[in-house]
């Protein structure tokens, strides 16, 4: 089904993440011209240790928007084989490189290495995925020069670019990973634009996880698990965000499965004031939100 055939549909409106991502990629582009005009062209390194094909895929995309936007962009690409003493020291030569205001190291990394200790190896000024322990604490304390995570940075971004009200709101994150459910729920409940939330965290152990969502003004769905989130739990009128990206079997689809949300996307729909499509609608605000933090990481470095 295309963005257009679910447009014309009743129910909530659509919260388009390819046009917002646009827009964000758009706005980048003057900010990295007038730093190329200070002589500053923002840096992205990404490494990719291993073959790991979906990584792969996700990380050229890095790469090429990136560069269309004027950027730099590089891939350190390492075999599966390298260790973690090559790996910590090809972070430290990134770290001491001006000419690179961003480092991401891909997750998943091989199972011999410890990702814990090679995320703490980056400069936190550089560590534009966010998840250097330093900027986990700048976010919680509402420092404005960290980095947030950037999936739960494109949510906020779509929040505030279709105008929803956050302030004084009951918003529900359901996940409670460091990637997306807590670094979501520690953005909206600072104070702000896109924030200002009353935030309630459910996870794999809440119970009657429904009592929860169907109290929400804003549910925002980052489990894991396909359409787990009913139109029955939606409070009428909510904004729905769903984060999730899960495959599910469909032998009618030409590559034998298709994407579906957290949430159940047809049901949620007919109750909720304004829903994210799965895919194109959290998910291309990811890499728009990377670049935003390393156009602010040059900025920053001022060099
Ligand atoms: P995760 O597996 O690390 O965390 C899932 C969370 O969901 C856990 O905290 C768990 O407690 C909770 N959970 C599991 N089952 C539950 C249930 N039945 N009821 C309530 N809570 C439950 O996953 P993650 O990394 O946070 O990612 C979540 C989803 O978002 C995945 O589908 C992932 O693919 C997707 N994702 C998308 C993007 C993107 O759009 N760019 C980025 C990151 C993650």
């Amino acid at each position: 089904m295309s963005l257009a055939e679910v447009e014309e549909g009743a129910g909530a409106r659509l919260i388009d993440g390819v046009a917002v991502a646009r827009a964000v990629r758009e706005d980048l582009k003057s900010e990295v011209a007038e730093l190329a005009a200070r002589g500053i062209v923002p840096g992205l390194t990404v490494v990719l240790v291993g073959e790991d094909p979906a990584s792969a895929v996700y990380v050229r995309s890095k790469e090429k928007t990136s560069v269309e936007l004027g950027m730099k962009g590089a891939t350190v690409r390492l075999p599966a084989s390298t260790s973690q003493a090559e790996l910590e020291a090809l972070i430290d030569r990134l770290n001491a490189d001006p000419a690179v205001h961003g480092i991401l190291v891909q997750s998943p990394l091989p199972k011999h290495m410890d990702e814990n200790t090679i995320v703490r190896r980056i400069d936190p000024a550089k560590d534009v995925d966010g998840f250097h322990p330093v900027n986990v604490g700048k976010l919680l304390i509402g420092e404005k020069d960290g980095f947030a995570p950037c999936t739960p940075a494109g949510v906020q971004e779509l929040l505030v670019r279709y105008g929803v009200d956050t302030t004084g709101k009951e918003a529900v994150v359901i996940g409670r990973s460091n990637i997306v459910g807590k670094p979501m729920a520690a953005l909206l409940i600072q104070a702000g634009v896109g924030a200002n939330c009353t935030v309630t965290i459910c996870h794999s152990r809440t119970k009657d996880l429904a009592s929860h969502t169907r109290r929400a003004d804003i549910v925002i769905a980052a489990i894991g698990k396909p359409e787990v989130i009913t139109g029955d739990m939606i409070r009428p009128g909510a904004v729905v965000i769903d984060v999730g990206i899960n495959r599910v079997p469909d032998a009618s689809a030409p590559k034998g499965y298709r994407l579906v949300g957290d949430v159940h996307f047809e049901s949620a729909r007919q109750v909720a004031g304004m829903i994210t499509p799965v895919p194109g609608g959290v998910g291309p605000m990811t890499i728009a939100m990377l670049l935003k933090n390393t156009v602010r990481a040059a900025r920053q470095a001022g060099k």
